[in-house]
């Protein structure tokens, strides 16, 4: 999954993203229009099944997760590598290419970004450690930007009239870099302070009042420790070329953790925790540190290629073999660490992509009758960018897609023999219970997000597809026995390995369930692939198709 980025866009982007969003997350609508579905499998389905080799998944997930792949980062050596050899189990397969001029690749566009070495901070003298003590908040400045200037404290950075607050009264910020506190004073009216203290309000404050510099000391984002968000903004980063970055002319914004303030605050004889204590019981604390700042914030960018594969397996009847299902998992990784580790992404997402795999080679035997699409894709830990790229430039027009199984997880279905499955986005098309079906004869029950608070649903590639009204479902399996401790394992796996260079493949992984899994998502497949209609989103979703599909039908639920 792409991670939930602690940048002030971002954050505004998902509340939006949020209120749009609740509403539909709540409701658990009945279908009227869901087709009537088998419980139990067929002799071909049960054969296709079998067709998964559960090997095949541990062996290429581990090939993806070794070393020589270099983390998968996108649009580098690594990511390239991970790309070829994927292909070519997918051609070993007997799939076809699906990419640009019939080869295996969609070349994907990118700039890719690093904090150069030239960047420095430093206060009254006292420099400060980049990636320990602070950090850039993103984006990376497109050009070098220096500042020199006077350092003043504007308490955080809030105006209210409902609050009676004026963080910047007699104090004069133009042209300098202003500290805020982060965090709230206690005993305040929280909604009224939610209001005021909006990263986008507090950054409007201090850019309106001409600001040249904005560093925002005891910086965490939320639960996370600042050390976690530190190692994810000093990773190297990448957007589509020509994506529109922030239009808003931001002065540089350095992040610093307790201990970068402190560092900051002593150099000015003062103590941090004291004055953050005196802000949190309510105390004006906004002043002059009588210090120079000097920050020199700088990125290095290149332009480069990754590659988002594309396999096809033709479908077999000669009408319905113009729609196609997509089954997607991104395969990128978070590259090499500053430390020269390599972030495996084993469980995210090699497994996921091992799983895609598997299920190609079993397909390719089952013979279905509408096409399949097999797509890994790239950049999907900047933003699903990869998948947002196929999907704005298709190789198989969208209006024919009949549905998109995703795969990408948090590797839960390696803790034992699958038992549950979720199914997110199950509850907004017809999907959903021709998942429950194909689990149930599975021996599997689908069962809802155990980890909501997660958003799952927005957070991976299928909802790329999603947005362009293709219905779509990422799987998850999970072991049985007592939930709440594979969801406590879970919860400590995302906490200490999720994203970090210690998700790697473990002896004690359960391969049986990654083939189960791998073995529903088939089934399923296959049932969208050889039913005389395409599935439909319920009628009640705020997603519809967007277009009829190419034998001239109307979309359903259009
Ligand atoms: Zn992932």
């Amino acid at each position: 999954m792409t991670r939930i980025r602690p940048t002030a866009r971002s954050f505004a982007v998902l509340t939006a993203a949020f209120a749009l969003f609740a509403p539909a997350l709540s409701v658990r609508s009945q279908s009227t229009s869901a087709p009537a579905v088998a419980m139990a499998l067929s002799r071909e389905e049960k054969s296709a099944a079998k067709d998964v080799d559960e090997r095949d998944i541990r062996e290429f997930t581990i090939e993806l997760a070794a070393p020589a792949m270099e983390g998968r980062a996108t649009g580098a050596p690594g990511g390239e590598r991970a790309a070829a050899a994927i292909a070519a189990h997918l051609a070993k397969a007997g799939l076809k290419p699906g990419g640009d001029n019939g080869t295996f690749m969609q070349l994907v566009p990118f700039v890719a970004r690093t904090v150069s070495p030239e960047t420095t901070f430093e206060v009254g003298g006292t420099k400060l450690a980049f990636g320990k003590d602070y950090v850039l908040a993103p984006p990376l400045p497109a050009e070098v930007k220096r500042v020199e200037a006077e350092a003043v404290l504007a308490g955080y950075g809030v105006v209210s009239e409902e609050l009676k607050r004026d963080d910047f009264a007699g104090l004069d910020v133009k042209g300098k870099v202003v500290l805020l506190i982060a965090g709230r004073p206690a005993g305040v009216d929280e909604k009224a302070w939610a209001k005021a203290s909006g990263q986008m309000s507090v950054m409007t404050n201090v850019v309106s009042r001409g600001a040249a510099g904005i560093v925002v000391v005891g910086f965490s984002g939320g639960s996370r420790p600042f050390a976690s968000i530190a190692d994810y903004l000093s990773r190297r980063s990448v957007a589509l070329a020509g994506a529109q970055g922030m239009s808003l002319p931001l002065p540089p914004i350095v992040l610093t953790g307790t201990e970068g303030a402190r560092s900051i605050f002593a150099a000015a004889g003062m103590n941090f925790d004291e004055v953050s204590a005196k802000a949190s019981a309510g105390e004006a604390v906004s002043k002059a540190l009588g210090l120079t700042a000097k920050l020199v914030a700088a990125a290095d960018r290149k332009e480069v290629k990754g590659s988002n594969v594309v396999a096809v397996l033709p479908g077999s009847d000669p009408v319905l073999a113009k729609q196609a299902v997509v089954i997607t998992a991104h395969y990128d990784a978070y590259g090499m660490s500053v430390g020269g580790g390599v972030y495996a992404g084993a469980a995210d997402n090699a497994l996921g992509v091992a799983q895609l795999m598997a299920i190609a080679k079993a397909a390719s035997r089952a013979r279905p009758k509408r096409t399949m699409v097999f797509l890994a894709v790239c950049g999907e830990e900047h933003g699903l960018l990869g998948a947002k790229y196929w999907t704005e430039h298709p190789t198989w027009p969208i209006a024919d897609i009949a549905a998109n199984l995703n795969f990408d997880g948090i590797g839960t279905e390696i803790y034992g023999p699958v038992e549950r499955i979720v199914g997110f986005g199950g509850e907004f098309s017809s999907l959903g219970p021709q998942l429950e079906a194909v689990a149930t004869a599975f021996g599997a029950r689908v069962i809802a997000d155990p980890m909501p608070e997660e958003k799952a649903f927005l957070r991976s590639d299928h909802y790329e597809f999603v947005k362009k009204g293709v219905p779509a479902l990422m799987l998850l399996g999970a072991p049985g026995g007592d939930e709440q401790q594979w969801i406590a394992r879970a919860k400590k796996w995302l906490e200490t390995d999720y994203h970090q260079v210690t998700d790697v493949v473990r002896d004690d992984w359960n391969w049986r369930g990654a083939k189960t899994t791998a073995s529903i998502a088939l089934v399923v497949a296959l049932r969208v692939a050889n039913a005389a209609d395409v599935p439909v989103w319920n009628a009640d979703s705020k997603w519809q198709r967007a277009a009829p599909t190419s034998d001239g039908r109307p979309a359903p639920g259009a």
